[in-house]
């Protein structure tokens, strides 16, 4: 499996620097769609196609800036078409449905161009978790990728309270294990996302006290406090993949943000882009449309006053209606202990991401008592507990309606 259908070694692709990768990009688009150098600039009447690949850390991996991800991918088409426009990195989950098996099913030459970051599942890190289970489950997402080594790894979900306290992402096991599986050859890289409250302090730990290469932080133009996170992260040369980027894209009309030829989300990625040490955002791609929009995002960073200004009206149409990640700021105020923030991203899979059954399928897993069944007759003791005016109850009312099989 080392060896890919074209005598090109998985091993010896990664390897390559940045004129490897853009060489590889050529190769890719050849195939299917004419070369990167005919490509047309987005605008001019071309398809549009990456434009910037960045460092990724200390991997040394040349990353286009824009990156795949879809959990509820049906087949290979979609990915293809967006490394035909020169993506090259893929991040999935052992949570993803069956994005790992599909994966596996690309052809080698094609996989082999790819750096596949995977997350094993939430639920196996505790803190009693042992080296041998994460080991079983780096195995099981090996033989599912169809692969022999996996780029990246990551610990999935630190920071989220409902699957234990910080002595979770403190298990020694966690670290050793991914040692050993990298010595085995299993694991390249590993690394750990998070979009829960205590991302800033779990992200920390782990920079300040493991040799962590990479961080994946949910964060948008919506969200605040995770700067000094980035900055620690380019001082140790780690990793930073952004998501949930365009999650607080909440059905909304985008029309109305259109500004020469961009869209809002564009705008959005751009802002993203622009923060200290991102390498690439991964994003959910749902359509091949939807794939040019956010390639033409690629290489952009100067936000013109016009882009601020479509911004700006984003946050102010958006500010009283997004729970923001990272945040737990009201959970104290409910009584019964209804899971808001996780309720609300619940909604935003259901919304936004076009994953109604996940979202629906995660919302029937909370415990009992824990859902929002009983906000909709509540007084409502958490009014006014979101330091960002969310009015709680309307929101997890709507949400459960949504929601509720
Ligand atoms: S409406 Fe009532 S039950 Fe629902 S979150 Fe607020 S305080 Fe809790
Ligand atoms: S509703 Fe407001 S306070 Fe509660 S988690 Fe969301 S953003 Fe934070």
């Amino acid at each position: 499996m080392e060896n890919s259908g074209n005598g090109i070694s998985r091993r010896s692709f990664l390897g390559r620097g940045a004129a490897g990768i853009l060489g590889a990009g050529l190769v890719m688009t050849a195939g299917a769609a004419g070369s990167l150098a005919q490509e047309k600039p987005e605008g001019s009447g071309g398809k549009p196609s990456i434009r910037e690949y960045r460092r990724l850390g200390r991997t040394g991996f040349k990353v286009s800036d824009i990156s795949f991800g879809n959990a509820g991918m049906q087949d290979t088409s979609l990915l293809e078409y967006a490394m035909d426009r020169g993506i090259n990195y893929v991040d999935t989950a052992r949570q993803y449905y069956e994005m790992e098996v599909i994966i596996g099913r690309l052809a080698p030459s094609l996989r082999d161009k790819l750096f596949i970051t995977t997350k094993l599942e939430p639920e196996i890190f505790t803190s009693e978790t042992t080296e041998e289970q994460i080991l079983a489950a780096i195995d099981e997402s090996l033989k599912r990728l169809n692969t022999d080594r996996i780029d990246c790894c990551l610990v999935h979900s630190v920071g989220d309270p409902n699957l234990g306290g910080p002595d979770r992402a403190r298990n020694p096991a966690i670290v050793s294990a991914f040692h050993k599986a990298r010595k085995a050859g299993k694991i390249r890289f590993w690394g750990a996302s998070s979009h829960g409250p205590a991302v800033v302090a779990d992200f920390d730990w782990l920079l300040d006290n493991t040799d962590i290469d990479m961080i994946m932080p949910g964060m948008n133009f919506m969200t605040k406090g995770l700067e000094p996170v980035l900055r620690k992260a380019a001082e140790k040369d780690a990793a930073v993949v952004a998501m949930k980027s365009l999650s607080a894209a909440r059905k909304i009309d985008y029309s109305k943000f259109m500004k020469e030829g961009r869209t809002a989300r564009q705008a959005l990625l751009k802002w993203t882009l622009a923060q200290p040490g991102i390498s690439t955002i991964a994003l959910t791609m749902r359509t091949f449309e939807e794939i040019d929009e956010f390639v033409g995002a690629s290489g952009g960073t100067d936000m013109s006053s016009g882009e601020r200004r479509v911004l700006e009206g984003y946050a102010a149409a958006l500010d009283r209606d997004y729970c923001r990640p990272g945040c737990d700021g009201c959970l104290e105020a409910c009584p019964q202990k209804v899971r808001i923030h996780d309720i609300l991203r619940y909604r935003l899979y259901f919304d936004s991401y076009g994953r109604e059954k996940y979202a629906m399928n995660l919302y029937a897993a909370l415990p009992p008592g824990r859902n929002a069944a009983n906000c909709v007759s509540c007084a409502g003791q958490c009014s006014g507990s979101c330091a960002y005016g969310l009015d709680i109850r309307s929101r997890l009312a709507e949400a459960h309606n949504e929601l509720t099989i």
